[in-house]
């Protein structure tokens, strides 16, 4: 499969390339060139098919031939070593567990899988791939677990000192071996700075291969695809609607379904489920795209200001306004509603959710205001355990730490503390 730059401005490359480099020469994001539907016998045998299977099948398409069938066989084999439940609150809700992975959040998917795909692409390679990435929490541990003991890529997660949770500072500071930790004196938007003029500076680009590991890659965003697929596996059998309720913040998964939609999977709608950052809510009402400086919240994950994916949404839908309009809704929610929720679905449902889960949730319940026999599935993004201290006041229970946590909380945090970008460029330099 070729990739063109949504810029518009930069040759076609090859997925290889495009893995590699992150980012197109012209500062676009890299969408495949064309979509081939997966057959009407797939998604009709999709219960006779395991989840590898039903990943190679969709996935194929946008690696091939680059990476052979085997190797991608094998790559969808590691990277899916967990389970992805769907879960059944009443007849019109489930929520879908994408937190089973290593570090409790859905990223793991995409992490693995682009770490895996990096290191075959590397192997023969000499020249080492250094890994750079800011995280405001859930990125920085997936990033690290999945990278970890890749032959030939360094990683280098920038993070912002005190504040990212407990758990998560440990998940990504206390692996060593191919993973540093630079913790910075600032905050997210100061780390994501830090890494964009890292990735625009010549003196730094042509001593070393830099890559981001965002969703911005093709190789972490595309194979989020696969979760609509396995929770379609589980819910076609209801032959009602199926609507999915996404929490978004870059909109990178999101974006991923409407490419498990493009490709055949019958999908109603999409929901994007926002916090007070409700940039795409608003453009949804108003037609006029206006980023602006993130908002924090209690669900951290989806504070963004500018999400970097909606221009892959607008290529999906052809740019029509009236073509998005029909596959995609919007609604943004306050902290204060989204602890309601938290405590309403433990009421009702006994379930916990953590705070982007239930965003999601109110998202589905705006939906299914006006379409009540639909039925709508909203994504649980993270382990409400990572959000211990905001679960805990909500719900007023304690929760049991589950072993991926309870394993890194007794580790040795290592992390280089830096305040500027001279200091990120020394510390790239010399390692
Ligand atoms: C990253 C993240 C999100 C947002 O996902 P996008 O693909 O950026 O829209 C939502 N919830 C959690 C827990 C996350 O870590």
């Amino acid at each position: 499969m070729n990739y063109f730059s949504l810029n518009h401005n930069a040759p076609r490359s090859t997925f290889k390339n495009a893995v590699i480099k992150g980012l197109a020469p012209d500062k676009g994001l890299y969408f495949p060139e064309s979509i081939t539907p997966l057959p009407k016998s797939f998604f009709e045998n999709i219960d006779n098919l395991s989840y590898p299977e039903i990943a190679f099948e969709a996935i194929k398409q946008f690696v091939s031939p680059e990476i052979p069938e085997e190797t991608l066989k094998t790559i969808v084999k590691e990277t899916l070593s967990f389970d992805f439940p769907v879960v059944k609150l009443n007849d019109n809700i489930s929520t879908l567990e994408l937190f089973h992975g290593p570090t409790m959040a859905f990223k793991d998917v995409g992490a693995r899988f682009m770490a895996r795909c990096l290191g075959y692409f590397n192997q023969d390679n000499d020249k080492e791939v250094t890994v750079l990435v800011a995280t405001s929490g859930d990125t920085g541990g997936a990033v690290a677990n999945g990278f970890l003991g890749v032959k030939g890529v360094n990683v280098v997660i920038l993070y912002p000192s005190g504040k990212v949770s407990d758990i998560q500072e440990k998940q990504l500071t206390t692996l060593g071996q191919n993973i540093k930790a630079l913790e910075v004196n600032g905050t997210f938007d100061d780390c994501q700075a830090m890494v964009k003029t890292a990735f625009l500076d010549e003196s730094l680009t042509s001593k070393m291969q830099l890559t981001s590991a965002n969703s911005i890659n093709v190789a972490r965003w595309l194979p989020q695809l696969f979760y609509f697929m396995f929770a379609y596996k589980q819910l076609h059998n209801t032959h009602k609607d199926v609507v999915f309720s996404v929490p978004s913040g870059n909109f990178g998964n999101i974006c991923a379904g409407m490419m498990a939609q493009q490709l055949g999977l019958p999908i109603k709608q999409f929901v994007a489920a926002n916090n007070a950052n409700n940039v795409v809510t608003r453009y949804l009402l108003s037609q006029l795209y206006e980023p602006k400086p993130s908002i924090q919240t209690i669900s951290n994950a989806m504070d963004v200001g500018a999400p970097s994916n909606f221009i892959r949404i607008q290529e999906i839908y052809k740019n029509k306004f009236e073509i998005l309009k029909e596959n995609l809704s919007s609604y943004s929610f306050s902290d204060d509603e989204t602890k309601e929720a938290m405590l309403e679905i433990f009421n009702n449902y006994n379930y916990v959710a953590d705070p982007h889960g239930a965003v999601g949730y109110l998202g589905c319940k705006s939906y299914l205001k006006n379409n009540p026999s639909a039925h709508c599935v909203f994504l649980e993004t993270a382990h409400p355990t990572k959000f211990l201290d905001v679960v805990e006041e909500v719900i007023k229970e304690k929760q049991p730490l589950p072993e991926q946590i309870q394993s890194v909380m007794g580790k040795t945090k290592e992390a280089y503390s830096i305040s500027n970008y001279e200091d990120l460029k020394i510390f790239l330099l010399k390692s």
